[in-house]
């Protein structure tokens, strides 16, 4: 005689529907709802839900990219801030007044000099780190940018000659550094800054002894 195991189908106990919250026999251990119209309604709740998810990841990440941006943006600033001293501690190791009105404003409270760019950052984004076209320049004739654009020029064209300035102006490029570009930029540039103002004090210390001795 055979024997055929055959499962015992149990009765499944009666479940509370997730909708509705009635009592209400099962067809299967999955079933959650007493009936096809509560079975839509919690298929609904269920989509808004995922749909309420999947802003929130999205939302998170759009904060996510803010933030990168962020520091990048932070980045572009600092090396620009590093390249920026660079160019006046050059100038003032030359001996150079402003680049547009010869000027030499007192050093005071951190200088008096700002570094001003021939093509500007606003016009061209891709020569912000360009040091050739990069000069002291006193903070008044800085912050009129637009009225000493020519004497810049003559003061570049002195300096450099007139093929290099011809050169920069001619430049095209992309702005486009990542952030590891800037971060190793910027600890170039202070390295070159530190250089320079150990040339500086000890030019200074010579000019100082040389006075003594006259
Ligand atoms: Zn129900
Ligand atoms: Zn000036």
């Amino acid at each position: 005689m055979i024997r055929t195991a055959l499962p015992v189908k149990k009765a499944l106990k009666p479940k509370r529907c997730r909708h509705c919250g009635n009592s209400f026999a099962p067809i299967s251990s999955m079933s959650k709802a007493c009936s096809v119209p509560c079975a839509l309604a919690l298929n609904d709740a269920a989509k808004k839900k995922s749909a309420a998810k999947a802003l929130k990841v999205e939302r998170k990440s759009m904060k996510e990219r803010a933030i990168k941006l962020k520091t990048r943006r932070e980045w572009i600033a600092e090396a620009q801030v590093a390249v920026n001293k660079v160019a006046r501690l050059r100038d003032q190791l030359a001996g150079y007044g402003c680049i547009s009105c010869e000027g030499r404003p007192k050093a005071r409270y951190g200088g008096g000099m700002d570094a001003g760019h021939y093509r500007s950052v606003g016009s061209a984004p891709h020569m912000r780190y360009y040091l050739t076209q990069i000069c002291g320049q006193c903070k008044q004739c800085n912050r009129d940018y637009g009225g000493m654009s020519v004497e810049f020029r003559r003061g570049l064209i002195e300096r450099i000659g007139v093929n290099r300035v011809e050169e920069i102006e001619a430049m095209q490029g992309a702005a486009k550094w990542d952030i590891d570009y800037l971060k190793r930029l910027k600890k170039v540039m202070q390295k070159k800054a530190r250089r320079l103002e150990k040339r500086i004090a000890e030019k200074a210390e010579v000019n100082q002894l040389l006075e003594e001795v006259a």
